[in-house]
């Protein structure tokens, strides 16, 4: 099998096998050719020697002369190939006839109707024997084809003979090409078998010699392989030095990429440190800072931020969690409000508020903006808690406007102290003046006495009203707690109180007492001069204040203090002024405009004397109506009643 897979075997083969094919094919078509030829040549041949027979023949047949057409017929001997011939009369009567054996069956015989047949061994002819043109029978003929086979056997001997000739021929042809042809191709075939993955062309191999005699394309393929064997030698000359040299820059390579590997390392490092400080400054600024990317995802919010927004366990993932509820409450249709970069530095920032998660709000001073944050572009919200910037400034601006009430009272004070203090001192000069410069009746002197007495009494008061004021605001006001008999103290002001209201004789006024009937709290512990000194002012308002009707002062007994009130039905007081009446130096138009006495100190040291021993003082009034006070005494501590 492996010897027909050689070149060799496909060569020779199939030219010996087209060779013999051919020959054969020639040899078939030469022999039938013969074949027809050495036939068609006896039919003529017959045909010829009948047609001149029969002309000899026709006229002993004339004649009937059967001898002497006999004897005609005797002369076929000589052709060899006629076995047998025989004359017939136009009637089919047999008239003499040639060759022993068919005589016999030629007796029986009826004419053919086909001037000439074949069958595989004989050949009958009929020609028609004819004197001048007129027909008196028929020469039948007969021809053996032993004769034609022996001669087509020659034939078959010779192409035989040719045959295996002209086979040895192709065969010592096939030999002698493939000798001249095949041999340098199954060399250099061989030489390749020797080249492998493995083999090195750089110890060159032996080049493959041509012959001269042998053909040009031969020369092209020998001198191709020298030439390939040789380029191979070369360029594995080349990959070597190539491999070496890429070993080297490999190995320059290696270390370079270790050294950029470890600077990109450190490089990475630096910028991994210099995010976490970034990260850690954002994270511990104490303001609010909010970071987030272009689809509004949290990317950072810091602790400041969770701590005052009350997000410090569970931080918001989107900005539109906490967009309505805690951030951008007045630009909820523009969330987040980013600051474009045309806008002023002052613009920037702007006052908002934020809420927290309990829904307190939280007022700031915000900017949003964009910026670069671990290399990426985020929006930055950052805030300013001003909780206590904007309670200071409310604080500031209840001090400016104390202060500016303050100043206003002051000077109200000062217009009212020039009038207040000039009346008195101008009765007591001015009687004085009448009482040492003139000479009076006793009555008249008496009656001048009582007037500077009254006035240096009111002047008196007013003094001791801003001293124990400027005492008070100086905290330098002194109190002197002791046990008080509470009936005692009580009946003491009611007789006061009563004397008070009776020496108002253009007045119809009543004096009342309201004691609580479950009072047990008899031995109070209080400054009984201080108590007294609130009661007859705010008896003395209630005087001052109401022309007709009662004036009831009253005590109760609580769990845990003592209220005293003093109610009276005079002019009421506005709810502007309920709050301001307790100012120094306030006084209402309504009583300047009726010129009603005073100071306008008088509630002011009251309140400030109750507040100074842990009470409470306010008032219940409706305009026209009538007033209210109520203050309370808290019961003392234990110790303090020790
Ligand atoms: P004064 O010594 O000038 O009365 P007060 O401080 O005692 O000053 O009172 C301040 C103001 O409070 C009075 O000017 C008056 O307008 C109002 N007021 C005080 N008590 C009464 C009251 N019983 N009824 C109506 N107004 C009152």
């Amino acid at each position: 099998m492996k010897k027909l897979n050689s070149l060799r075997a496909k060569l020779i083969i199939p030219i010996i096998s087209f060779s013999l094919i051919l020959l054969i094919v020639t040899i078939f078509f030469l022999g039938q050719r013969q074949l027809s030829f050495i036939r068609t040549h006896a039919t003529t041949q017959m045909t010829v020697a009948m047609q001149l027979i029969a002309e000899y023949v026709s006229v002993p047949l004339v004649f009937n002369e059967p001898e002497e057409a006999h004897e005609v017929l005797s002369k076929l001997e000589t052709m060899g190939f006629i076995s047998s011939a025989a004359v017939y009369t136009t009637e089919g009567e047999l008239f003499t006839y040639f060759g022993g054996d068919s005589g016999l069956y030629l007796s029986n015989y009826e004419p053919y109707i086909k001037s000439i047949a074949r069958d595989d061994e004989v050949l009958h002819l009929e020609t028609p024997i004819v004197y001048k043109d007129v027909r008196y029978g028929t020469l039948l003929s007969i021809a053996d084809n032993a004769n034609q086979k022996s001669v087509i056997h020659e034939s078959v001997v010779i192409f035989l003979f040719f045959f295996i000739a002209m086979a040895i021929l192709s065969v010592i042809l096939t030999l002698i090409f493939e000798g001249k042809f095949l041999q340098p191709i199954l060399l250099i075939a061989q030489n390749f078998k020797k080249i492998s993955p493995q083999t090195s062309f750089i110890v060159p191999l032996d080049p493959v010699v041509f012959k001269s005699d042998q053909s040009k394309e031969l020369k092209y393929l020998v001198d191709g392989y020298n030439q390939m064997v040789m380029n191979l030698g070369y360029r594995e000359q080349k990959q070597i030095e190539a491999e070496a040299a890429l070993k080297e820059i490999n190995d320059n390579l290696e270390v370079k990429i270790i050294n950029r590997t470890s600077e990109l390392n450190q490089a990475h490092e630096k910028l991994r440190k210099l995010f976490q400080n970034e990260r850690n400054i954002v994270k511990n600024l104490p303001y609010g800072i909010i970071l987030m990317d272009y689809k509004l995802n949290i990317v950072e919010m810091n602790d400041f931020a969770r701590k005052r927004l009350g997000y410090v366990d569970s931080p918001p993932q989107k900005i539109s969690d906490i967009c309505k509820v805690a951030v951008c409450l007045e630009n909820i249709n523009a969330c987040p409000h980013i600051i474009s970069d045309d806008t002023t530095q002052n613009e920037k920032s702007m006052q908002s508020y934020f809420s927290d998660i309990h829904g307190n709000e939280v007022p700031v001073l915000k900017t949003v903006i964009p910026i670069e944050y671990n290399e990426k572009k985020v929006i930055m919200e950052a805030f300013v808690d001003i909780s206590d910037l904007k309670e200071t400034q409310l604080e500031l601006i209840k001090a400016k406007e104390k202060a500016e009430e303050s100043d206003r009272l002051k000077s109200s004070f000062l217009a009212n102290m020039s009038h207040e203090i000039r009346t008195p001192l101008n009765a007591i000069v001015g009687f004085t003046g009448i009482l040492i410069s003139e000479d009076l009746e006793d009555e008249v002197k008496d009656e001048y006495r009582s007037i500077v007495e009254f006035n240096t009494d009111n002047l008196l008061s007013l003094i001791e009203d801003i001293l124990d004021l400027s005492k008070l605001e100086s905290k330098t006001l002194s109190m002197k707690p002791k046990e008080v008999d509470l009936l005692v103290f009580l009946n003491d002001i009611s007789e006061n109180g009563e004397m008070l209201i009776s020496q108002a004789e253009d007045k119809e006024l009543k004096f009342a007492l309201e004691v609580d009937p479950l009072l047990t709290y008899e031995t109070p512990i209080f400054d009984s001069a201080r108590i007294k000194q609130v009661i007859f002012n705010l008896l003395g308002n209630a005087l001052k204040f109401t022309d007709e009707g009662t004036i009831t002062f009253g005590v109760v007994c609580n769990e845990d203090n003592l209220l005293f009130y003093v109610k009276d039905e005079g002019i009421g007081i506005s709810d502007e002024e309920k709050e301001r009446i307790f100012d120094r130096f306030y006084k209402s138009n309504r009583s300047m405009n009726k010129l009603y006495r005073g100071t306008g100190l008088g509630l002011a040291i009251c309140k400030n004397i109750i507040e100074l021993i842990g009470g409470e003082l306010w008032l219940e009034s409706e305009l026209g109506k009538g007033t209210t006070f109520f203050f309370t005494i808290p019961k003392p501590t234990s110790e303090l009643a020790e």
